[in-house]
């Protein structure tokens, strides 16, 4: 089907996008790699009046490392962060769920921020997002905000960014020595959504784990971190008795949804052995980067 009739704008700079914003609000969407907002539009399941194109806004293009942590401009396209040697060595747990989004096509158009604007709750990045605590920098006119992965997720396809703010920015703390990660999912598909999904983290030292980050998704509205399951980790030796006592905590409480692709009993098992193959791996990888 073909788009219903739409304004459209092309900023060239933050800036300028911001004003159409303020002056738009929620009339207005902004377009980014256009991969989930496209098809939105041509099935009619999103109706703005006016489309912000911001991919001629270069200054939200680029990774940068500092301080600890690794910022991803909004527009920079999933292959470029693919690609990036500062996301390998740095944030590798990114790097791990990249591959696993669609396609080459659409990884070559699709961006880090329009991704985790879009915030689809079977998708890779959220996941990511919310197992390293990232931080998201929004724009609006009256200035920036700093948002917490644990309070941008709001609800399915909904973040606390206000209808007036860009998001311009995405940060990732940088894994330190002795932190290993993993990413896992179950697909019908090479390249399709998770079914479930799970992003691992743990750091080792003197072979206890210190740190230990478990986020799933597909388990709910919103990635969801399994806290009961983190907080049984963290001082213990990694061991198999103890994986699977955490994978039994990481998925009692959860209340998956239901779908054509799986009941909530099938989701929970899926998501338990992924806890199991996420921590060994995650494990594993803690070893070599000791
Ligand atoms: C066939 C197919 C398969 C796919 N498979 C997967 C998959 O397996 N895993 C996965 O995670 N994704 C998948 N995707 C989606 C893909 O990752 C998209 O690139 C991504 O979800 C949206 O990024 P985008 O840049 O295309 O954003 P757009 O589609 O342009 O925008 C998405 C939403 O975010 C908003 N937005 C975008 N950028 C900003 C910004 N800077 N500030 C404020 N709001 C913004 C838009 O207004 C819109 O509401 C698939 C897409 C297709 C077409």
């Amino acid at each position: 089907m073909k788009l219903p009739p739409v304004e459209y704008e092309a900023p060239t700079t933050v800036a300028g996008a911001i004003d159409l914003l303020a002056e738009h609000r929620d009339e207005a969407s902004v377009l980014a790699g256009g991969q989930s907002l496209i098809p939105l539009l041509a099935l009619r399941l999103a109706r703005p009046a006016v489309l912000i194109d911001i991919n001629g806004v270069d200054e939200l293009s680029g990774v940068s490392a500092a301080d600890g942590w690794v910022a991803i401009g909004a527009m920079t396209r999933e292959y470029v962060a693919e690609e990036s040697g500062t996301v390998a060595d740095a944030v590798p747990l990114l790097a791990a769920a990249l591959p696993l989004i669609g396609h080459e096509a659409i990884r070559s158009r699709g961006t880090i921020g329009g991704s985790l604007a879009h915030a689809d709750p079977a998708a890779e990045l959220p996941a990511v997002a919310r197992a390293l605590d990232a931080e998201f920098v929004v724009r609006g006119q009256s200035g920036m905000r700093v948002i917490p992965a644990a309070e941008w997720f709001e609800g399915y396809l909904t973040t606390s960014r206000r209808p007036d703010e860009l998001l311009v920015e995405v940060r990732f703390p940088a894994a330190g020595r002795g932190t290993g990660t993993s990413f896992q999912e179950v697909t019908r598909r090479h390249g399709d959504f998770a079914i479930v999904g799970l992003a691992a983290s743990l750091s080792l030292s003197d072979g206890a784990i210190s740190d230990a980050r478990l986020a799933f998704a597909g388990m709910s509205d919103v990635p969801v971190r399994a806290a009961a399951a983190e907080d049984l980790l963290v001082g213990e030796r990694p061991s198999t008795e103890l994986f699977d006592e955490a994978a039994r905590r990481a998925t009692d409480d959860t209340d998956p949804p239901a779908d054509l692709h799986g009941s909530p009993d099938y989701r929970k098992t899926v998501a338990a052995v992924m806890v199991r193959r996420g921590l060994r791996a995650a494990a594993d990888n803690a070893r070599e980067r000791q």
